[in-house]
């Protein structure tokens, strides 16, 4: 069972809030974060990175494919 985690490069401000708090999972790369790998073990931590991030735009699915983050 694994998530995925995609970063929409058009909308990161390069904050690089993600990737200082899990950089197993996020990286900077240029003026924009993206995954270091797009399937991680589910984690909550994954999701309170993405609720927190200033521009909404990290997504994680589950293995379904359902959005469960960022939550509402
Ligand atoms: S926290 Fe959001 S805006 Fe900041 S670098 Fe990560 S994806 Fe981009």
């Amino acid at each position: 069972m694994s998530w995925t985690v995609r970063v929409d490069a058009t909308a990161c401000m390069g904050s690089g809030v993600c990737a200082g708090s899990r950089p197993d999972v996020f990286r900077l790369a240029g003026r924009h974060s993206e995954a270091v790998r797009a399937a991680v073990p589910p984690d909550d931590a994954v999701l309170d990175v993405a609720d927190t991030c200033p521009a909404s735009a990290i997504t994680v699915t589950d293995e379904t494919g359902a959005e469960i983050g960022p939550r509402p």
